[in-house]
């Protein structure tokens, strides 16, 4: 490479600048002047402004990075959701208003543009989101990380609700065109499926293969005043070949395209799910195609600064976000004995000291395997390097275990019982020097249940990191009303150190501020409100009690205890409706899998309940229910502003961590929850007096299991409770089709009620009407809220990143000067 120095102008952020910048961008960049020009526009040559400024920092970051060889982290995620950006980086960058001021002198209103940004929805919930929580934080810290993922042309649905269903229309996010990202077209790697292997001159030679390229597209992630910036590299696939041209020249033009657009579909689409079985052979290719781009790519950039593997495991950590990446595994062993000739022992041993990995579920049914059939067809030279490492294993197993043979069934790479299946999370186990859970419930139970085995050959492998969420994004940027008010009494930095949210404790007593922290939550309900009416003919009252469940509808997450115990709540307020009653508004927003009828099921019910409640007039304002659509980051920073009652309660032992429960804590919300995942460590954080906790502990769930749990008993001894349910199996809320709910009531009191729904409903019940009688009291109720706020500096992403960096990943930050 010849150094020339390129000449360029120094960009400041002064308004002029930037009202000069976006002129330039709209002129030169989108190719439109100011007579033209449409919205969309506008807001490209504005985020083209924006990313000419991370730009300088990101160069000077990946100098740096070079100039120091760091160790670097690949963190690598099937999901980003990553939601809107613009926002997001002038915040960063410290801009925000001076954007504003130069948008308006072109006769533009700012904030009509942001709501013109897709959301990069390349993500189906919390897991995705964590990734994007992290990336964030991880450049915010100055780590040297790199999130790696696939840039899907379709991201997670849109949803709409008509009738009260679900409806799926695909989301193309990419139709105006991504101003953050840069193709790079000349960073591409060939990825292989099919064939089979030979030996040849004592390597082994994977041939006879299939391909196709995946190229990169990087996307700058700004850190939050700092200058240091981290990059988010996603594969797009690209046949191999543009045409067919024999089928071509024959005149079949159609077969001539169709082999490019089957190759190029591995990056066609996220999987609305991660546990439905279609598509099962096309996401497994999804997993190993950007996996075995991101291994490539992290050898050639070790390889540009080093000239032998020596060094290797030392300057690369490959963090797995879940199993979904765990083919990594087998494809570094491969690049590296079949491909750099590195001696298999010398290979394994790097790799034991590189990866870790995290897991984000106890359920065993989402514990991800491969058919043994399936990967020798399309990846057969892993499948023999995965039986190679279990057969290593097993023998060291065996050697120190006193040949338990049940232990070593249990314990295997390959499940033996029926089809054959590769158990990827014991893959991951055995190469990864850290495995972590994501709250402390978690880890326990983790450790005790379904990795117990190698909880007791490797102790010292597993550990607990407690996931948080990023104080930007879900403060700073969702809540301008009480970031600013925060601001006035405690300063700005607690956007990079949360604790310092502590000191608004001693505020909790002082009229005024209590008054402002009322007035600020009651802008963002107002704010709300004003976004709900657009779409619905409701009105609210912005004095109700406005309380939440939004997450992806799941039987475990229990929204159908929240829905049983509004329908009893309805029929007490028609019972005796001149009680004083607490005005509420119940929320519920969430995706169900395309594939998962009961979850759309729910989301039915909710939609037949709501109709009822919110038509009945001797209901008006003392019940409303409400379903808002699309429930995705964007959705999230609206609603979770407006929150009072945040609803955490699935049962207890089945919600990993969560981080919707954080977010709603930070944003001044009182949780009523389990003692589940992370509730548990925000009950200690907060304080007991300040949470609504009821129902069963995990291990009372377990007790209950074994001495035998029998929910129709339940059903029989609770009146109110069991109107509620008959009026579900007789179609009180659905008279157009009596039987549309009979399944839910039948799972709940005859089937067995999986998630012990009834179980907790009475303690539920209780706990709401606790609430009420809190709600009462606006004072003690905000006192609360106050005491939430400032208990959560704890659930930063920025403290769970410094953990992985500490103990995990054995990363330093890089040194700025
Ligand atoms: C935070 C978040 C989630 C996770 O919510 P949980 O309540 O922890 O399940 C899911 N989706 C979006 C869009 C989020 O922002």
């Amino acid at each position: 490479m010849t150094a020339v120095d390129l000449e360029f102008d120094q960009l400041n952020s002064t308004v002029d600048a930037l009202r000069r910048s976006i002129s330039n961008r709209m002129m030169y960049g989108v190719g439109k002047d100011a007579v033209t020009a449409r919205p969309q526009d506008w807001l490209h040559a504005a985020a083209l402004a924006v990313r000419d400024r991370l730009v300088a920092r990101w160069m000077k970051t990946t100098r740096l990075q070079y100039e120091q060889d760091v160790k670097r982290v690949y963190y690598l995620s099937m999901e980003f959701l990553i939601g809107r950006t613009f926002t997001n980086a002038l915040l960063a960058l410290g801009i925000y208003d001076q954007m504003k001021e130069a948008l308006s002198g072109l006769g533009v209103d700012m904030e009509a543009l942001t709501d013109l940004e897709p959301d990069a929805a390349l993500g189906n919930g919390g897991l995705g989101r964590l990734a994007a929580c992290f990336l964030d934080s991880m450049a915010t810290l100055g780590i040297p990380g790199f999130g790696y993922g696939i840039r899907y042309e379709y991201g997670m649905f849109r949803q709409q609700i008509v009738d009260g269903e679900q409806l799926e229309t695909p989301d193309y996010w990419l139709r105006a065109g991504n101003p953050w990202e840069f193709p790079r077209p000349e960073v591409q790697y060939i990825v292989h499926f099919g064939g089979r292997t030979v030996q040849r001159d004592g390597h082994v030679e994977w041939i006879e293969t299939q391909h196709v390229n995946a190229m990169a597209y990087d996307t700058v992630i700004p850190g939050f005043a700092t200058s240091a910036t981290n990059t988010l590299r996603l594969w797009s696939a690209r046949a191999t070949e543009e045409l067919d041209l024999s089928a071509f020249n024959k005149g079949d033009y159609r077969r001539a395209v169709d082999a490019k657009n089957m190759s190029e579909n591995v990056s066609r689409l996220l999987y609305p799910d991660d546990s439905t079985p279609a598509g099962r052979e096309l996401r497994l290719r999804q997993e190993y195609f950007f996996v075995s781009a991101t291994m490539q790519d992290l050898i050639r950039r070790y390889q540009r600064t080093h000239s032998t593997f020596g060094r290797f495991a030392e300057k690369v950590a490959v963090h797995l976000n879940d199993t979904h990446p765990v083919l990594a595994i087998p494809e570094l062993m491969r690049l590296l004995v079949d491909v750099h000739h590195v001696p298999w022992a010398k290979a394994w041993k790097d790799i034991q000291q590189m990866f870790s990995y995290t897991n984000h579920t106890l359920m065993p049914e989402a514990l991800e395997t491969w058919d043994v059939e399936t990967l020798a067809r399309l990846l057969p030279r892993h499948l023999e390097i995965i039986f190679e490492i279990n057969a290593e294993f097993l023998k060291h197993v065996s050697e120190h275990s006193g040949h338990d043979v049940d232990m070593i069934r249990r314990i295997s790479l390959v499940d033996e019982y029926g089809q054959r299946r590769v158990r990827m999370a014991h893959l991951a186990i055995v190469a990864s020097q850290k495995v972590n859970g994501v709250s402390k419930l978690h880890s326990q139970l983790m450790t005790r249940d379904i990795f117990s085995d190698f909880a007791k050959i490797w102790p010292e492998r597993f550990t607990n990191v407690t996931n948080g969420v990023t104080p930007r994004r879900w403060l700073a940027q969702s809540s301008t009303s009480m970031s600013h008010l925060i601001d006035e009494q405690i300063g700005t930095h607690w956007r990079r150190d949360l604790f310092e949210l502590g000191k608004l404790r001693d505020l909790r007593d002082d009229p005024s501020f209590i008054h402002a922290f009322h007035e600020a939550k009651r802008q963002n309900k107002l704010r709300l409100i004003q976004r709900l009416q657009q779409h619905t003919k409701m009105t609210f009252d912005p004095d109700a009690l406005f309380d939440l469940q939004v997450k992806r509808i799941h039987e475990y997450k229990r929204q159908l205890l929240n829905v049983l115990h509004v329908i009893v709540r309805y029929n007490q307020i028609r019972a005796n409706p001149e009680r004083e009653w607490v005005p509420r508004v119940v929320m519920f927003a969430g995706k169900a899998a395309s594939a998962y009828r009961m979850a759309k099921t729910i989301i039915k019910l909710i939609g037949d309940v709501s109709k009822a409640v919110n038509e009945d007039p001797i209901i008006g304002d003392k019940l409303k229910v409400v379903f808002v659509p699309n429930y995705g980051v964007s959705v999230a920073e609206l609603i979770i502003p407006a929150a009072d009652l945040s609803e955490q309660i699935s049962m207890a032992g089945t919600e990993a961590s969560g981080t919707g429960n954080m977010k709603l804590a930070l944003n001044g919300a009182l949780t009523i929850g389990t003692m589940d995942g992370a509730n548990i460590e925000i009950c200690d954080a907060v304080g007991r007096e300040n949470i609504f906790i009821f129902g069963h502990t995990a291990d009372q769930v377990d007790e209950l299991r074994a001495t035998g749990y029998r929910p129709r008993e339940i059903y029989e001894h609770n009146p109110e409770l069991k109107v509620a349910l008959d009026q579900i199996r007789t179609g009180f809320f659905s008279p157009d089709d009596p039987l549309r709910f009979s399944d839910i009531f039948h799972t709940l009191v005859d089937w067995g009620d999986h998630y012990m729904v009834l179980a907790d409903f009475a303690a539920f019940a209780k706990a709401q009407d606790e609430v009420d009688k809190r709600y009462l009291d606006r004072r003690s109720w905000t006192k609360s809220a106050i005491e939430n706020v400032a208990g959560m500096g704890q659930f930063s992403s920025d403290r769970t990143i410094a953990e992985y960096a500490r103990d995990i990943w054995k990363v330093k930050p890089l040194e700025l000067e």
